[in-house]
């Protein structure tokens, strides 16, 4: 699972933003203006149906992070989360 979700920075973060670019989802911001220090994106391949496959990217660890748990749900009420 993506830390970010619970991150204060989620909103104005240009990692994230590049995380929802990524996963083609709509974006919490057009303008981010926040540059986290060292993020480490896990990627991984899954396999989806007919044969094709996804690629999911998680930030997993990051200097910056402050934790803000549920910041992306309260941003997003009654969205589901992003995993
Ligand atoms: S954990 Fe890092 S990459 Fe993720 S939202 Fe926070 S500052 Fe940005």
């Amino acid at each position: 699972m993506c830390i970010c979700v619970n991150c204060q920075w989620v909103d104005r973060c240009k990692t994230y933003h590049a995380v929802e670019e990524q996963h083609g989802v709509k974006h919490l911001t057009t303008n981010p203006d926040f540059q986290g220090k060292d993020p480490k994106i896990h990627i991984s391949v899954m396999d989806l149906k007919q044969g094709e496959c996804g690629i999911e990217w998680d930030v997993r660890t990051c200097d910056s992070f402050k934790e803000d748990n549920g910041r992306w749900q309260r941003l997003r009420p009654g969205e589901e989360v992003p995993t």
